[in-house]
């Protein structure tokens, strides 16, 4: 798509979370309410699913329109954490996934019938270190019998299907450790019968994530994604899409807040003068600006590099670092510029200040970034 048609799409999408005020989300966050009917509309108008190619009913468009859309879904001051999964993983089933599961899974994806938001990785014990995760899927007959245990996993009671990580030969017995792992499509609703159990964490943003229990859940042979013990790279595959996706959602955020802190700052006075005209006011919001405008670049370049099938570890995991610590940091300028009132809920500030700050830790935290650069961008010593 050129530069207009993205303006275009940008447009589209400001309008329709304007329908959506900053006090439904405050609502929503009190609550812990899930935003239903604002998902429903941004799938019925196919920006939810504009990464799904034409032939299974999505938009086919890239990275970089998808990233458009998340963008502006926060710089409104959406949450965009209740649903940006739906866009990005279904790209494990599109990647991965055989023709049948495909022609079955994505149209209905595309209509909105089917939600595959959740992704099941993350472990209490073993946390980042993936490949030591202990959630075991057995062989038996046609099935696989799952046993074991996920923590934070987000949009599991808004979902339909969730892809999971489980252990399909033990780690002792592989040669490289990352083999071994298989990916899986999980009926939630089959599953939760059978042996499934859920627990809602109460955390600090409304992100409905929650542990889960896997007690002998019977996983039909069918529904493995790809090949058996190579879901690693089933994961792997999805996570420079993600971490593209979240980047622009930070800068999302980030434009939230200096639109938020430079409109304040013009309006309140105190001394006299507006409290902009003080440089210790305004320096930082211009300093912001600039480290979100450059964070954007990095985003652009890593959606292009994707779009062009280029590998993009190192770019998109640059962007996701540099926007999430850039949103962050504007996030707290934006609470410093409106002083008390920044504490106040109906100014919406420290919703979105807590919202933001999860994507230093997730998906993936800064200094497991940092290793990557340090290893395989700058081929220095594996640190574990
Ligand atoms: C709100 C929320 C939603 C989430 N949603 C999902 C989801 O839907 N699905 C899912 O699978 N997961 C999800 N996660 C989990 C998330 O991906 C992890 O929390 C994240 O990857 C970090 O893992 P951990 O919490 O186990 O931290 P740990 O691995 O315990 O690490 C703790 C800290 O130590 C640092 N650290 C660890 N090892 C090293 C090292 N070798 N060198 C330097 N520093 C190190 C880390 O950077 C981190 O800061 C979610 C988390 C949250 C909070």
């Amino acid at each position: 798509m050129d530069v207009q048609e993205i303006r275009e799409i940008r447009h589209a999408v400001r309008q329709l979370c304007g329908q959506y005020g900053e006090d439904y989300w405050l609502d929503l966050d009190r609550t812990r309410g899930y935003p239903s009917e604002f998902v429903r509309e941004l799938t019925a108008s196919g920006f939810l699913t504009v990464l799904i190619p034409e032939q299974y009913g999505g938009a086919g468009l890239g990275v970089r329109e998808a990233a458009a859309v998340m963008e502006e879904v926060c710089r409104s001051g959406a949450h965009a954490g209740a649903c940006h999964a739906q866009m990005y993983v279904m790209g494990s089933v599109l990647r991965h996934g055989s023709d049948a599961q495909k022609t079955d899974y994505l149209p209905r994806i595309a209509a909105g019938e089917l939600r595959l938001q959740s992704f099941g990785v993350t472990e209490p014990t073993t946390g980042t270190d993936t490949t030591s995760l202990k959630t075991v899927a057995r062989k038996q007959g046609d099935e696989y019998i799952l046993n074991g245990q996920k923590v934070w996993i987000s949009r599991i009671e808004h979902s339909d299907l969730m892809v999971l990580l489980a252990r399909t030969t033990p780690k002792s017995e592989v040669v490289k450790k990352t083999d071994g792992l298989s990916a899986f499509l999980i009926d939630v609703d089959a599953a939760k019968g059978n042996g499934l159990s859920i627990q809602p964490i109460e955390s600090m943003i409304n992100h409905h994530s929650c542990e889960l229990f896997f007690d002998d859940v019977p996983i039909p042979a069918d529904n493995l994604l790809g090949v058996e013990g190579k879901g690693f790279k089933v994961i792997l595959d999805g996570m420079n899409a993600e971490r593209i996706l979240i980047a622009a959602e930070c800068v999302g955020d980030g434009r939230y807040f200096i639109d938020k802190a430079s409109a304040y700052a013009t309006d309140r006075v105190v001394f006299d003068r507006p409290i902009g005209q003080n440089q210790g006011v305004q320096f930082p919001i211009a300093r912001c600006y600039a480290e979100i405008e450059a964070a954007s670049l990095m985003v652009e370049k890593a959606a292009d590099m994707f779009d062009r099938g280029e590998a993009c570890g190192a770019e998109a995991n640059m962007a996701k670092m540099l926007a999430s610590e850039a949103s962050w940091k504007a996030g707290d300028v934006c609470m410093q510029t409106h002083g008390g009132f920044a504490f106040a809920r109906e100014y919406h500030i420290e919703r979105k200040f807590r919202e933001t700050r999860l994507y230093q830790i997730a998906p993936i935290s800064t200094n497991l970034i940092l290793s990557y650069i340090g290893e395989h961008v700058l081929k220095m010593p594996r640190s574990f």
